[in-house]
Protein backbone atom coordinates (compact mmCIF):
# COMPACT_ATOMS: atom_id res chain seq x y z
CA UNK A 1 0.00 0.00 0.00
CA UNK A 2 2.76 2.34 0.63
CA UNK A 3 4.13 1.75 -2.56
CA UNK A 4 1.17 2.33 -4.13
CA UNK A 5 0.69 5.69 -2.41
CA UNK A 6 3.86 6.82 -3.32
CA UNK A 7 2.94 5.90 -6.95
CA UNK A 8 0.15 8.30 -6.59
CA UNK A 9 1.94 11.20 -5.09
CA UNK A 10 4.32 11.32 -7.82
CA UNK A 11 1.64 11.37 -10.44
CA UNK A 12 0.15 13.97 -8.49
CA UNK A 13 3.09 15.97 -8.41
CA UNK A 14 4.30 15.44 -12.06
CA UNK A 15 0.50 16.74 -13.35
CA UNK A 16 0.79 19.76 -10.49
CA UNK A 17 4.43 20.54 -12.33
CA UNK A 18 3.06 19.93 -15.81
CA UNK A 19 -0.53 20.39 -16.03
CA UNK A 20 -2.00 19.03 -18.98
CA UNK A 21 -4.87 20.90 -21.54
CA UNK A 22 -3.39 24.42 -19.28
CA UNK A 23 -4.50 26.69 -21.93
CA UNK A 24 -7.86 29.09 -22.82
CA UNK A 25 -9.76 27.43 -25.48
CA UNK A 26 -10.33 30.47 -27.91
CA UNK A 27 -13.62 28.56 -29.22
CA UNK A 28 -14.61 27.50 -25.68
CA UNK A 29 -19.10 27.45 -25.73
CA UNK A 30 -18.60 26.90 -22.10
CA UNK A 31 -16.50 29.00 -19.66
CA UNK A 32 -16.65 28.70 -15.77
CA UNK A 33 -14.34 29.81 -12.59
CA UNK A 34 -13.93 28.65 -9.14
CA UNK A 35 -12.68 29.13 -5.93
CA UNK A 36 -11.76 27.43 -3.23
CA UNK A 37 -11.48 30.25 -0.27
CA UNK A 38 -9.96 27.52 2.22
CA UNK A 39 -6.72 27.45 0.12
CA UNK A 40 -6.86 30.43 -1.89
CA UNK A 41 -6.73 28.01 -5.06
CA UNK A 42 -8.57 29.59 -8.05
CA UNK A 43 -9.42 27.60 -11.73
CA UNK A 44 -11.26 29.17 -14.68
CA UNK A 45 -12.18 25.85 -16.86
CA UNK A 46 -12.72 25.86 -20.29
CA UNK A 47 -15.23 23.49 -22.45
CA UNK A 48 -15.84 23.17 -25.99
CA UNK A 49 -19.39 21.63 -26.12
CA UNK A 50 -20.29 19.16 -29.73
CA UNK A 51 -24.18 18.57 -28.42
CA UNK A 52 -23.77 16.20 -25.07
CA UNK A 53 -19.87 16.14 -25.80
CA UNK A 54 -17.55 17.44 -24.60
CA UNK A 55 -14.97 18.53 -27.63
CA UNK A 56 -12.42 20.15 -25.68
CA UNK A 57 -11.14 20.85 -22.22
CA UNK A 58 -8.84 23.61 -21.41
CA UNK A 59 -8.02 25.00 -17.65
CA UNK A 60 -6.12 28.00 -16.12
CA UNK A 61 -5.66 28.85 -12.69
CA UNK A 62 -3.40 28.80 -9.71
CA UNK A 63 -3.59 27.06 -6.89
CA UNK A 64 -1.91 24.26 -4.20
CA UNK A 65 -0.31 20.89 -5.68
CA UNK A 66 -3.70 18.61 -5.29
CA UNK A 67 -6.12 21.07 -6.93
CA UNK A 68 -3.94 22.03 -9.70
CA UNK A 69 -3.15 18.11 -10.45
CA UNK A 70 -6.78 17.40 -10.61
CA UNK A 71 -8.00 20.14 -12.64
CA UNK A 72 -4.81 18.53 -14.95
CA UNK A 73 -6.27 15.03 -14.43
CA UNK A 74 -9.65 15.82 -15.07
CA UNK A 75 -9.51 17.66 -18.06
CA UNK A 76 -7.49 14.54 -19.57
CA UNK A 77 -10.58 11.67 -18.13
CA UNK A 78 -13.36 13.80 -19.49
CA UNK A 79 -12.13 14.81 -23.15
CA UNK A 80 -14.51 13.15 -25.54
CA UNK A 81 -16.79 12.35 -22.80
CA UNK A 82 -20.75 12.80 -22.92
CA UNK A 83 -22.22 14.92 -20.36
CA UNK A 84 -23.82 12.00 -18.28
CA UNK A 85 -20.43 10.30 -18.24
CA UNK A 86 -18.72 13.17 -16.77
CA UNK A 87 -22.07 13.77 -14.32
CA UNK A 88 -21.39 10.29 -13.21
CA UNK A 89 -17.56 10.11 -13.03
CA UNK A 90 -18.27 13.83 -10.55
CA UNK A 91 -20.57 11.46 -8.33
CA UNK A 92 -17.34 8.18 -8.20
CA UNK A 93 -14.65 10.99 -7.62
CA UNK A 94 -16.76 12.48 -4.82
CA UNK A 95 -17.71 9.48 -3.11
CA UNK A 96 -13.63 8.65 -3.58
CA UNK A 97 -12.08 11.31 -2.03
CA UNK A 98 -14.83 11.99 0.77
CA UNK A 99 -14.22 8.61 1.73
CA UNK A 100 -17.78 7.40 0.52
CA UNK A 101 -16.34 4.67 -1.42
CA UNK A 102 -12.95 3.15 -2.06
CA UNK A 103 -13.66 1.52 -4.95
CA UNK A 104 -14.35 4.02 -7.78
CA UNK A 105 -13.67 1.42 -10.54
CA UNK A 106 -14.43 3.84 -13.50
CA UNK A 107 -12.22 6.47 -12.24
CA UNK A 108 -9.01 5.07 -13.63
CA UNK A 109 -6.01 7.40 -13.03
CA UNK A 110 -8.34 9.74 -10.92
CA UNK A 111 -7.99 7.13 -8.00
CA UNK A 112 -4.76 8.70 -6.91
CA UNK A 113 -6.73 10.88 -5.45
CA UNK A 114 -8.14 8.32 -2.92
CA UNK A 115 -5.73 9.61 -0.24
CA UNK A 116 -7.37 12.57 0.37
CA UNK A 117 -9.87 11.43 2.46
CA UNK A 118 -7.59 11.43 5.14
CA UNK A 119 -7.16 15.38 5.12
CA UNK A 120 -10.90 17.06 4.93
CA UNK A 121 -9.48 20.04 4.67
CA UNK A 122 -7.12 18.72 1.11
CA UNK A 123 -10.72 17.91 -0.21
CA UNK A 124 -12.16 21.06 -1.25
CA UNK A 125 -8.91 21.71 -3.08
CA UNK A 126 -9.46 18.28 -5.07
CA UNK A 127 -12.95 18.83 -5.55
CA UNK A 128 -12.74 22.53 -6.79
CA UNK A 129 -12.34 21.67 -10.97
CA UNK A 130 -15.22 19.31 -10.48
CA UNK A 131 -17.59 21.84 -8.69
CA UNK A 132 -16.20 23.97 -11.24
CA UNK A 133 -17.12 21.52 -14.29
CA UNK A 134 -20.66 21.26 -12.82
CA UNK A 135 -20.97 24.49 -12.87
CA UNK A 136 -19.29 24.75 -16.80
CA UNK A 137 -22.09 22.38 -17.75
CA UNK A 138 -24.75 23.99 -16.35
CA UNK A 139 -24.20 27.28 -17.79
CA UNK A 140 -23.43 29.16 -14.35
CA UNK A 141 -20.07 31.56 -14.05
CA UNK A 142 -18.85 31.14 -10.81
CA UNK A 143 -18.47 27.64 -8.64
CA UNK A 144 -17.25 28.26 -4.74
CA UNK A 145 -16.45 24.66 -2.98
CA UNK A 146 -18.58 25.24 0.30
ZN1 LIG B 1 -5.67 23.80 -2.42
Amino acid sequence: MSDLRGLYQEMIIDHSKRPRNFRALADATRKAEGYNPLCGDRITLYLKMEGERIADIGFQGAGCAISTASASLLTEALKGKSRAEAEKLFTEFHALVTGKTDDGAELGKLKVFSGVSEFPIRVKCATLAWHTLKNALEGGETATTE
